[in-house]
């Protein structure tokens, strides 16, 4: 994929990026390797400072960054506005507590004296220089997960960002520079993914995060176990959303909606899969149908918009194949499963139409596969076990939603969902105080939290004899 800003909404290249060279790069990691011995020692108080003053910055730039990303991946603009404000507040929140995450931890008395110490804890250390592999979906949100706790433990980050968000990934490093950051602390590296795996494999590079699809998960997460470098990876989900009777269906079905539209459908989280039970099956289909049939489609920078463009020309065609392919074998579109009819120059962006499919069986692609973009999903189940039989009948294991009242249904839920998350009675979304992360291929270890910001740190033990 070439370098370039391209908008989605009319198919525009407005900007093309020469790749940096070897010398360039190589450049950018002595920089980081110089860095990183400076910033390892720095205070927490100074770590603090610099990241305030990063999200005050975020902050006063809300409006253009959000229409940057807007221009580069075609989310609507309020949304985009609102990613920026929740990097501020997630940058505001390590500033605030990594101190407090990272404080020493130190075992009883008793186990201190039994294992021969006069006194021994565990310290938190800075790993070094993290790589961050990132993709387009939300260009400020998932490197800002990455980069405010990497900061604030004292490693320093190279960001490779996806090639279709080259001046959000700019901005990034610009962000932190004028923020006060040395030199080097916080680089992004304008390289495709070819170049991942040299970067990766040098020995200045001490660990790598990366959040996109699987095959670019393998890849990444196959060169690092190569080299014993310890990764986060942050992958697909198809998350379910489950509606039993007990839920407030009106409210079960307008967060569905947004739920499974939000981002233009092209969330990591966004639920997927809505299995719903058969007593309400039929009222939730309709409304849901009836819902999402009701979004308004178009130019992401209008604010009546409420569903812009797939991100990229490939994006939208691996969404028609995975349509396509459960029609093919018996599925039913209740609404949408095309391109709208866009006007103007909007013929020529890479739009979807809200579609809803119910009659999907297990032979459709669709089943197991993510689907990144405004699809819908329904099945028909008869009770809890057959409610969690489909929910995890999936490769992924991201989040999952549950509506219901009933507390021993939850208690079901709670135990036996093959996910990183469960969330009742509500859509899953992301908060720094809260672990974010998957098991089976939506990926391993965690984001955000005290156990976030532990991923790339050398938990170090500390005895004295
Ligand atoms: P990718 O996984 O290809 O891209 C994510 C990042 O990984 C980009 O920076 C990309 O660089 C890089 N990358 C890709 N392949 C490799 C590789 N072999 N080695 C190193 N780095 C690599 O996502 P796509 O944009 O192609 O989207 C494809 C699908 O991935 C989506 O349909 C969706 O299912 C899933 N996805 C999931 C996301 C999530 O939030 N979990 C986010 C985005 C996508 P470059 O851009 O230069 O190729």
């Amino acid at each position: 994929m070439p370098i370039a800003t391209v908008n989605p909404a009319n198919g525009e290249t407005l900007k093309t990026f020469d790749e940096l060279s070897p010398e360039e790069i190589e450049r950018r990691l002595a920089a980081a390797d110089r860095a990183f011995r400076q910033h390892r020692t720095t205070t927490f108080a100074e770590r603090t400072r610099l990241l305030d003053r990063a999200a005050d910055l975020l902050d006063e730039d809300r409006d253009a960054i959000a229409r940057t990303m807007t221009t580069e991946m075609g989310k609507p603009l309020a949304a985009a506005r609102a990613e920026a404000a929740k990097c501020a507040k997630a940058m505001r929140w390590y500033a605030a507590h990594a101190e407090g995450l990272l404080a020493d931890e130190s075992p009883s008395e008793a186990e201190v004296r039994d294992s021969g110490a006069s006194h021994a804890r565990v310290h938190y250390r800075p790993l070094g220089v993290v790589l961050a592999v990132m993709p387009w979906n939300f260009p400020l949100w998932q490197v800002v997960r990455f980069a405010a706790p990497a900061l604030m433990a004292g490693n320093v980050g190279l960001l490779k960002h996806a090639s279709n968000v080259p001046q959000t990934a700019l901005y990034l490093e610009d962000l932190f520079r004028r923020a006060g950051y040395p030199d080097g602390c916080f680089q992004t590296l304008l390289v495709g993914s070819g170049a991942v795996e040299a970067i990766l494999r040098d020995p200045r590079v001490a660990a790598a995060t990366l959040t996109g699809s699987e095959p670019a998960g393998r890849s990444v997460a196959a060169v690092a176990g190569d080299e014993v470098k310890k990764t986060v990876l942050e992958l697909g989900g198809s998350d379910p959303y489950v509606v039993m009777p007990s839920a407030d269906l009106e409210r079960a079905v307008k967060t569905a909606v947004t739920a499974r539209v939000q981002n233009n459908g092209q969330s990591c989280i966004a639920a997927k899969r809505f299995i719903v039970h058969t007593d309400v099956y039929d009222a939730f289909a309709e409304r849901f149908t009836a819902l999402m049939a009701a979004l308004t489609v178009g130019d992401p920078m209008e604010d009546a918009t409420d569903v812009g463009p797939l991100a990229t020309e490939m994006g939208r065609a691996d969404l028609e194949e995975l349509v396509d392919d459960a029609v093919r074998q018996g599925a039913t579109a209740l609404c949408g499963g095309r391109r709208p009819a866009a006007p103007g120059e909007l013929a020529h962006g890479w739009f979807y139409e809200p579609t809803v499919l119910a009659g999907v069986t297990p032979a459709m692609r669709i089943h197991r596969e993510e689907a990144f973009g405004p699809v819908a999903t329904l099945y028909r189940v008869n009770g809890v076990d057959e409610a969690l039989e489909v929910a995890n009948d999936t490769p992924f294991g991201l989040s999952s939603n549950v509506w219901t009242r009933d507390e021993a249904e939850q208690q079901r839920f709670e135990r036996d969902m093959e996910a990183g998350g469960v969330f009742f009675n509500g859509m899953t979304a992301s908060h720094p105080a809260l672990p974010f992360g998957g098991v089976k291929r939506s990926g391993y270890g965690r984001e955000l939290s005290g156990h976030g910001i532990r991923e790339f740190c050398n938990v170090t033990t500390v005895w004295h004899g």
